[in-house]
């Protein structure tokens, strides 16, 4: 087989694939979305949202929020194929993506990733649906996503990046519930989208919302609060394959938290609906003021170290070497 025929053959079975051919189509992007606010009563169609979770496509939490948020507007859904949680704000560059069609728990249609909680939200604003939003919605997660839970959170992170692409958002999560029951979150995830769509919110900001798990009855109202502090308890848990090798989980018991008043972590404790509002600004603006006493000359060029002998073979490197190197660039930007 000539080299050429191989290279067409091959290309023909790309092309089976769904592989990506170099030139082909770029998907036109929506225009921006629109934050026109006021009362769902006065808008002139429905609104556009869009529905994704972090723990994937099949969770019952999306469906959960897809179906609560049909009565508000037109509900499009994406999420990763599989569970993604604590995956951050991922956006997956160095691979293809694949979307599928996926038929879901309750006869309608979305669409999986097989990506991260970003990549779903990315999908949907550079022109997978060909339309732009009004809102999006993320969650309901299975398990809370207070304080420090927001910089690992898939769930916060879908929302963010709905925030950074200009469309209003909130996440909503659950606590731990040995049994998930979702009818307090669906009901609290109607009242948060009513609120956005008629009073909106700030192209800066996100809402995070954390429901306790508690029966519908049993709850004690919405609060609006400030992010918390979590306590994580991992550990490093250590097994053996097959083979002897060792390998690692991080595990542990779940996170607690520091139960001020007025977090969204007390606030949960306390079978409140914890709403807080999230600013994507994330510099420290009273802080600047100090940073701008450190000392701001650029350091001198980097000195080539004087070559070492190496080491004998088994021994550890000389690490004393390094400190000398250091205090000797320490000791040239004091002079
Ligand atoms: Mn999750």
């Amino acid at each position: 087989m000539t080299r050429e025929r191989a290279r067409l053959e091959r290309r023909d079975l790309d092309k089976e694939r769904g592989e990506p051919v170099a030139g082909g189509a770029v998907r036109r992007r929506p225009s921006a979305p629109r934050r026109d606010f006021r009362p769902l009563s006065e808008w002139d169609r429905r609104p556009r949202i869009l529905i994704t979770n972090d723990d994937g496509i099949e969770s019952r939490g999306l469906l959960a929020l897809k179906q609560a948020l049909e009565a508000i507007g037109e509900t499009y859904v994406v999420a990763p194929d599989t569970n993604q949680s604590a995956v951050g704000h991922a956006k997956t560059l160095m691979r293809p993506l694949r979307v599928r069609e996926r038929v879901l728990a309750d006869g309608s249609v979305g669409w999986s990733v097989d990506g991260s909680p970003t990549d779903a939200v990315s999908l949907a604003f550079l022109g997978f649906f060909e339309e732009s939003f009004d809102l999006v919605a993320s969650g309901i997660n299975y398990g809370a996503n207070v304080g420090d839970d927001i910089v690992y959170s898939g769930t916060v992170s879908a929302a963010w990046e709905a925030a950074i692409n200009g469309a209003p958002a909130f996440a909503i999560s659950q606590e731990y519930y040995p049994h998930p029951d979702f009818g307090l979150a669906a009901r609290a995830a109607a009242t948060i989208a009513r609120n956005i769509l008629e009073h909106g919110i700030d192209v800066d900001e996100l809402i995070n919302v954390n429901v306790p798990a508690v029966r519908e009855g049993e709850h004690e109202g919405f609060e609006v609060t400030r992010l918390g502090e979590r306590v994580y308890q991992d550990e490093l848990i250590e097994r053996l394959d097959p083979r002897g090798i060792p390998y690692y989980w991080i595990g542990g018991p779940p996170p607690s938290g520091v139960p001020e008043a007025g977090t969204d972590f007390s606030a949960v404790v306390n079978r409140r609906i914890a709403v807080t509002s999230i600013r994507l600004d994330l510099t420290a603006h009273d802080r600047l003021a100090r940073l701008r006493t450190w000392d701001w000359r650029l350091a001198e060029p980097r000195v080539e170290p004087i070559a070492k002998e190496p080491p004998e073979p088994g021994e550890r490197p000389h690490e004393a070497g390094i400190e000398d190197e250091m205090s000797d660039e320490m000791e040239r930007e004091r002079r």
